[in-house]
């Protein structure tokens, strides 16, 4: 096969390649390894997707290899969250996950570029520079795994492995013109992964189609002994085949499609709904009452949790220690000032006050008693329809800078993935088209452990749709 052909699979297609004997695993590697290399050294000049990527020669495991978002710990290997704190860590053992697939073949290629601690929507607060669109250079991919979501985008890496706290993978996936996958909470292992907010983490898999995504998903599921919160799914995840929709009912919450969605977003969306319809589902109204409230309740709950988890970080233990400190306490505060970023710093601040005593039950209770009712709102819908359509993200890919100097109009990107995830339930974003010539986003929800209805439902949408993602391959 030649390169062109190679880069012209899907991850899927690579590995049954690789199967029946037409494609050398070792080839595939290496063709990858070579443009993840070549993007690394072009520094400014290239998309900087990666942190780190293998040495010629390092082959991988016989299967189809995968770019790993830099907050996965792999054994030898950096592992800094995109965070300045964590330069020079090498951990000494590799994330459940990242075991998982390279037991099914996939070596790690790369190590992608994020945002610091998985904080931010457009990959910015990254110490290691911004990322960019392939769509578009001078605008951003969305985040925080936007290195992730831009390497998949660009041909850069056959496919992915990001994380979701709030929409992090749905996100940067809208804005890149992929799939982006955010499972069932629980149902992955969040073992080795550098937490952000452990009630909300999640991987997942950032592909080029939805067949890829259900494949990868396949190869990571499971209860892992070291994550107390991760679970069994009740089945494997069986790659996906239907091509109509009939028998389905979607239901598209008012709350989430309307204010702040930007016309050409939800022209997109109209469309697709249309789409839908004329492959047999019947689309309806559902709502959604307290979704408006779910951002709030998510930046106490995600930082609060946050300031928790990135209390180990004190120049002791990992990475980066501050100089010359005439005592403990100076090492201490010069570590954290130095290593941390603003947008980290910020949350840290936001949510120890909110965990503060005499503060707690008005911000944390609160928030708390918040995402019990979008729960609950979810739950509810779930009775009249089987999943849930809206715009993955309020806009397609902003420019450079837009949105670095206002935190609540950056906040606003995840105003339609954040219910979803404070619900811990599964949603997938694929590309619904374009909007002056930048990919959009559709998000389809489903309740708990319905990822193979979802990904069946999202793969009959992706052949009706049928998006061109080429213009994006570097
Ligand atoms: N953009 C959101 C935040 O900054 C979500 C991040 C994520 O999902 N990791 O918190």
């Amino acid at each position: 096969m030649s390169g062109p052909e190679i880069l012209g699979l899907s991850a899927a297609a690579a590995a049954a390649a690789i199967a029946d004997g037409s494609l050398a695993a070792g080839e595939l590697f290496e063709l990858y390894r070579g443009r993840a290399a070549s993007d690394r050294a072009a520094g400014d000049d290239g998309l900087n997707c990666f942190t780190w990527v293998a040495d010629e020669g390092a082959a991988g495991a016989g299967g189809v290899p995968v770019a790993v978002k830099d907050l996965f710990c792999t054994k030898g290997v950096p592992s800094q969250s995109g965070s300045r704190i964590l330069q020079g860590y090498l951990p000494p053992y590799t994330a459940t996950v990242v075991e998982k697939l390279e037991q099914a073949g996939s070596g790690v290629l790369a190590k992608t570029n994020q945002d610091e601690f998985a904080m931010g929507s457009s990959n910015e607060n990254s110490a290691y520079g911004p990322v960019r669109n392939p769509w578009d250079r001078g605008r951003v991919p969305g985040g925080s795994s936007g290195g992730s979501a831009a390497a998949v985008a660009a041909g850069l890496a056959p496919w992915a492995l990001g994380t979701d706290t709030g929409g992090s993978i749905r996100q940067p996936a809208a804005l890149c013109g992929i799939v982006g996958l955010k499972p069932t909470y629980g149902s992955l292992s969040r073992y080795g992964m550098i937490a952000f907010a452990s009630s909300l983490d999640q991987a997942g898999p950032l592909t080029r189609d939805v067949a890829d995504a259900a494949l990868m998903l396949g190869h990571m599921i499971g209860r892992d002994p070291c994550d107390s919160t991760s679970l069994q799914m009740p089945g494997p995840i069986l790659a996906p085949s239907a091509e109509s929709l009939s028998g389905l009912r979607l239901g598209v919450p008012r709350e989430l499609t309307g204010n702040g969605v930007e016309q050409g977003v939800l022209e997109s969306f109209r469309a697709a709904l249309a789409t839908a319809e004329q492959l047999g589902a019947e689309v309806r109204d559902v709502e959604l009452p307290h979704a408006p409230h779910a951002l709030s309740a998510y930046y106490v709950l995600a930082p609060a949790e946050a300031s928790s988890n990135l209390a180990r970080f004190d120049g002791v233990r990992y990475g980066m220690r501050a100089e010359d400190a005439q005592d403990l306490l100076e090492m201490y505060t010069r570590t954290r000032h130095d290593g941390f970023g603003p947008e980290v710093k910020r949350r840290i601040m936001l949510g120890t006050y909110a965990l503060s005593s005499g503060y707690y039950d008005a911000f944390y209770g609160r928030a708390q008693r918040v995402r019990t009712k979008i729960s609950q709102d979810f739950a509810a819908a779930f009775e009249q329809v089987d999943f849930i359509l809206t715009p993955t993200a309020p806009s397609v890919a902003f420019k450079l800078g837009e949105k670095t100097g206002d935190p609540l109009a950056m906040y606003l990107n995840d105003f339609c993935t954040v219910p979803m995830s404070l619900a811990g339930i599964p949603a997938i974003s694929i590309p619904s088209g374009l909007s002056g010539g930048l990919p959009v986003g559709l998000q389809i929800a489903g309740p708990a452990f319905s990822e193979n209805g979802l990904l069946d439902a999202a793969h009959a949408l992706e052949l009706a749709i049928g998006f061109d993602s080429g213009a994006a391959r570097v």
